[in-house]
């Protein structure tokens, strides 16, 4: 592995000094690619030391099953439909999504990601604070989480789990969600192990391709049923179609079904 990794680099910073045709003039794209930010000297030192961006040996990942294992939650659990919110907590859009649900005098569940919480703990606290409900999202979004090694599985639920009750020591953190819905059964016994439950969910406006919010009213509306569980996303990304959306999901789902706790 260790000489063929000398070899790509080699052949990355040739690739990349031809590709940058000698105008020398784009430092900070170079900061900005995670493939070239290092500047190893191939010739220099045959074996470089590892640095963070050194691309590690790709880790056994399981295949991802077919079939979505079962035992998912993809149901609010009563008549009322449910609101969830991934990949927060997030310093421009969590609160505003938390002022409108103030607003409308309901809750949501939000699907917080590790390494978010632990950049802003006090959107956790007030999170926490404001009675919505906790689902854990993996501590870096992992898409292939699931695939991992279940001791692997297991730390980054744990590990996300810590930095949530550091912040907000009162958390019940009911749920785990998968990034991707990319679940394996392997993942679900874990978090069994670790008392969470699996949440899926059942509409999904895809908000997070950016689309306008008169298309994500749509897509929710157009399939959103008593019982659904909705997911959209208050991180990410840019997420002001979502906002401006939810301004008028929010009291229209309410009127029509009720907007419910998850059970
Ligand atoms: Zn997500």
């Amino acid at each position: 592995m260790r000489p063929r990794t000398v070899l790509a680099f080699a052949l990355g910073l040739v690739l990349f000094v031809a590709g940058c045709g000698g105008s020398g003039k784009t430092p900070e794209k170079v900061a900005a690619s995670p493939s070239a930010t290092s500047t190893p000297k191939p010739t220099s030192s045959p074996t470089p030391r590892p640095t963070r961006t050194t691309p590690s040996p790709k880790p056994k990942l399981r295949p991802l099953p077919k079939k979505l294992p079962a035992g998912l939650h993809r149901r609010s659990g009563s008549p009322g439909v449910a609101l969830t919110f991934d990949d927060g907590p997030d310093p421009r859009y969590t609160p505003q999504i938390l002022a409108q649900l103030r607003a409308a005098h309901v809750t949501a569940t939000f699907c917080l990601v590790g390494r978010q919480a632990k950049h802003y703990p006090e959107l956790v606290a007030q999170i926490v604070r404001e009675g919505h409900q906790i689902c854990n999202h993996s501590w870096r979004h992992d898409l292939d989480l699931g695939r991992r090694p279940v001791a692997e599985i297991r730390a980054d639920l744990e590990r996300t789990n810590r930095v949530i009750r550091e912040a907000a020591p009162k958390a019940q953190i009911t749920w785990f969600r998968q990034p991707g819905g990319r679940w394996t059964a392997e993942e679900l016994a874990v978090a069994d192990q670790l008392g969470l439950r699996p949440l899926h969910w059942s509409v999904d406006p895809q908000d997070w391709d950016h689309p306008p919010a008169q298309k994500i009213i749509k897509r929710v509306k157009s399939s959103t049923h008593h019982g659904s569980v909705v997911l959209m996303h208050d991180a990410g990304g840019d997420r002001t179609q979502t906002m401006a959306a939810c301004r008028h999901l929010i009291p229209d789902l309410k009127r029509r079904y009720g907007i419910a706790r998850l059970r």
